[in-house]
């Protein structure tokens, strides 16, 4: 993913963990930028899901 703040990609599991403490309590549905400590909401898999079918979308009508 990528962060909106810095504009730097990174993993998902590097962003959790950047959040550590807090995984710890049950977790806080964000996921933190390891580059800038920006913290975002956790994209759900619905979220996800639309924008892959968004960005398919795209990718045709630019042709
Ligand atoms: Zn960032």
């Amino acid at each position: 993913m990528t962060c909106p703040f810095c504009g730097k990609e990174f993993g998902e599991a590097a962003a959790r963990t950047a959040c550590a403490g807090c995984s710890l309590v049950g977790g806080c549905r964000k996921v933190k930028c390891p580059h800038c400590g920006y913290e975002m909401p956790e994209e759900t898999r619905l979220v996800r899901a639309i924008r892959r079918w968004r960005s398919r979308r795209h990718d045709r009508s630019a042709d």
